[in-house]
């Protein structure tokens, strides 16, 4: 018997996944435009599709306008479609980092509280990162 795509998508160790999304954090993050901080970041998430989404951090001259690299890959995301299985964010030295409060907000919306985030302390659940999410069934007509 098989597993079910979806199970497998989200197995917590699926080698393969995670260093296929660390090199594609590594590669996004080498576009990042961060000449006020010189801190480059680069995102990488893997949908329910099979789709490889990410994104780099971009700064503006006015500070507060930057965006994290989560910003860029859920505008990719929109792009191809799907829902957030697995997420990863390194730095400028290809080290693994966990994304920022509003970041972890946005990933909300698009994975869930099931999706799964590599951090330095190893894979975690979106739920355990941003418990009792505030999200979309907050909205809905029938609450
Ligand atoms: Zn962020």
């Amino acid at each position: 018997m098989t597993a079910a795509p979806d199970a497998a998508a989200r197995s917590t160790d699926d080698t393969r996944v995670w260093e296929e999304l660390r090199s594609a954090a590594r590669s996004a993050m080498a576009h990042a435009y961060a000449p006020y901080s010189n801190y480059p970041v680069g995102a990488a998430a893997r949908t329910d599709r099979g789709h490889i989404v990410t994104g780099c951090n971009v700064e503006n001259a006015s500070y507060g306008l930057g965006l994290c690299a989560e910003c860029g890959l859920v505008s990719s995301l929109r792009l191809v479609g799907g829902v957030l299985t697995h997420f990863t964010c390194v730095d400028g030295d290809g080290n693994v980092l966990v994304p920022c409060g509003r970041c972890r907000q946005l990933l909300y919306e698009f994975g869930g509280p099931e999706l799964l985030v590599h951090t330095p302390e190893g894979i975690r659940a979106m739920s355990q990162l941003l418990p009792e999410a505030f999200g979309p069934a907050h909205l809905q007509a029938d609450n």
